[in-house]
């Protein structure tokens, strides 16, 4: 799917690797000036920029934000008007995980958690509204989860950050609707990036199994399509929510799952 969006400014959060990586590099394949956010190596992170903005021929800047820091995430936004004039586009992405049993959860992983994958996308959205409301356009795509809508043991943290956030979805939809903004969540099943590759492991180590049977009877079980969802078929939905026609998808959770929360 292709879009214009020429003229137009992104942030995708958690966007130095994985599924946010893929998304921002849709965004600037169809014209879209972006900021990249997320952790790593500054050499790798700068080589990742300057390729991004070199292929597809547009502004490509990074903001090192710590999503557990509220400040820089504002910053992260101001950064948009700093340097854009305007912010069209607020993909939030980052995302971790951590698995294991609720009495072990060690309590400072919750709360790293629901700050990453669930208050971040508040502060972020805070930030982005009063641009978005001025230019009477703009469109925040969350990366949910098929845990948003249904359980995995062990995941406790993860899945209630995940259900939260289709709440701020929903919440911020029905505040923005008349301003042309919309807010929708996007669902994935297991997607192969190294956030799932790290559970592999830990899922192993929880359930006392090996590796290969977590992937067999485990990661691809809940996914009736037997295979993994592709960075592709993410871009495909972001690049519909975010053009004109999806102007009436407002406030909803949207499962690219091969039919695993149809069960
Ligand atoms: P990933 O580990 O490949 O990427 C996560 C990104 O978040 C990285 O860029 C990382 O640097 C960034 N990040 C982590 N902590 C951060 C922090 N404190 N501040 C700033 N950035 C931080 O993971 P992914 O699989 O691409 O996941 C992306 C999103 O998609 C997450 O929200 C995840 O929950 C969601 N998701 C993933 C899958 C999957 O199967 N991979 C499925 C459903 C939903």
């Amino acid at each position: 799917m292709s879009t214009s969006l020429k003229g137009q400014a992104a942030i995708v959060t958690g966007s130095t690797s994985g599924i946010g990586h893929a998304l921002a590099s849709a965004l600037a394949a169809n014209g879209a000036r972006v900021i990249l956010n997320g952790l790593g190596d500054p050499t790798t992170i700068e080589a990742t920029r300057a390729e991004m903005s070199a292929q597809h021929g547009v502004e490509v800047l990074y903001h090192p934000a710590d999503m557990t820091k509220p400040a820089e995430i504002a910053d992260m936004v101001a950064l948009a008007q700093r340097s854009f004039g305007r912010l069209d586009i607020l993909v939030n992405n980052a995302g971790i995980q951590f698995v294991s049993p609720i009495e072990d959860f060690p309590i400072e992983k919750w709360d790293q958690i629901i700050a990453i994958n669930l208050t971040s996308a508040f502060h972020a959205t805070r930030a982005a509204i009063p641009m978005m409301k001025a230019q009477k356009r703009g469109r925040i795509v969350n990366l949910a989860s098929a845990h948003g809508l249904v359980a995995s043991p062990f995941k406790s943290a993860y899945v209630a950050a995940k259900h939260g956030i289709l709440g701020l979805t929903k919440t911020a939809a029905l505040e923005l609707a008349t301003f042309g903004v919309t807010v929708n969540a996007i669902c994935p099943g297991y997607v192969k990036t190294p956030l799932v590759e790290a559970q592999i492991a830990d899922q192993a180590k929880a359930r006392g199994i090996s590796e290969e049977e977590v992937m067999r009877n485990v990661i691809l079980a809940a996914q009736p399509t037997k295979a993994f969802v592709t960075f592709e078929q993410l871009n495909g939905l972001l690049l519909y929510l975010v053009s004109d026609a999806g102007a009436s998808v407002n406030g909803a959770s949207l499962p690219v799952d091969g039919g695993w929360t149809a069960q």
